[in-house]
């Protein structure tokens, strides 16, 4: 079993420390930042012996090279976008197998945010590591993608189980509800959501990790596709891509 911790750096970001307990073996996921992920290390007693990156955004790899040069740790990353990575020793790409441990993540290419994001999935232990793709209740902007790039990497993490939960990158879900209102006010299960995410963030809590199944019901950037949602755009039997498209459009507006 993969014990995840959450670190909060920067200002919104989320590193994660997941650490096999039978092994020892343990991977920061996108260190914004060295000293709090060494901070957590000496505080639990760890090696770092691994960083995954998804994607080489500066508040994702910003903590690589000083945390190879403390842990020696390997670092981990796309294969297409292995020349901005910073000290890449391991390049994957779609299909491919980490092994962590005792514990193994299948790679996922979800280009469109950047063209090299990867997902890591760790399906034994019900937790995918989106980076900038999929966040709770919204999407990455689209800096070297089209919208039919992450229109399909977002449709190929929808297809994870539901109890799947989803490690994304950033605590932007506040912003992402109060958006995702304004396209399906009418949606049962976004109102829902909506509010818990309403009082725990009154509360300063995390609301990182989601549920995959809450995504799909609630998401509207995966739900491009949805009659109802559509409907609620005013866009009935349009294509899929040109819905995701005009929901990102009203959201980079937002
Ligand atoms: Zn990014
Ligand atoms: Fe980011």
């Amino acid at each position: 079993m993969l014990h995840i911790q959450q670190i909060p750096v920067l200002s919104d970001n989320y590193v994660y420390l997941v650490h096999d307990e039978e092994s020892a073996a343990c991977a920061a996921v996108d260190p914004a930042e060295a000293e709090p992920v060494l901070a957590a290390l000496r505080e639990e007693g760890l090696t770092l012996s691994h960083i995954l990156n998804t994607h080489h955004h500066g508040d994702h790899v910003g903590g690589n090279e000083r945390l190879k040069v403390e842990t020696g740790c390997a670092i981990v990353g796309p294969r297409a976008d292995a020349s901005r990575i910073p000290g890449i020793d391991v390049e994957v790409g779609e299909g491919d197998e980490f092994r962590l441990g005792n514990a193994s993540a299948r790679v996922f290419d979800v280009p469109g945010h950047t063209r090299g994001h990867i997902a890591y999935w760790f399906e034994g232990d019900k937790a995918l590591f989106c980076g900038d793709t999929l966040f709770a209740l919204g999407c990455g902007r689209l800096f070297e993608g089209t919208p039919r790039e992450m229109w399909e990497s977002l449709t190929s993490l929808r297809n994870l189980p539901g109890d799947t939960r989803v490690y994304c990158a950033h605590e932007y879900t506040q912003t992402n509800a109060r958006f995702a209102l304004t396209v399906e006010p009418d949606n049962e299960a976004l109102k829902a959501v909506a509010e818990r995410v309403e009082v725990r963030r009154a509360k300063n809590l995390p609301t990182v990790p989601s549920l995959m199944a809450d995504e799909v019901a609630a998401n509207p950037f995966l739900r491009a596709d949805s009659p109802e949602l559509q409907r609620a755009m005013g866009m009935e039997n349009a294509d899929a891509v040109d819905v995701f498209a005009e929901i990102r459009h009203r959201k980079d507006a937002f």
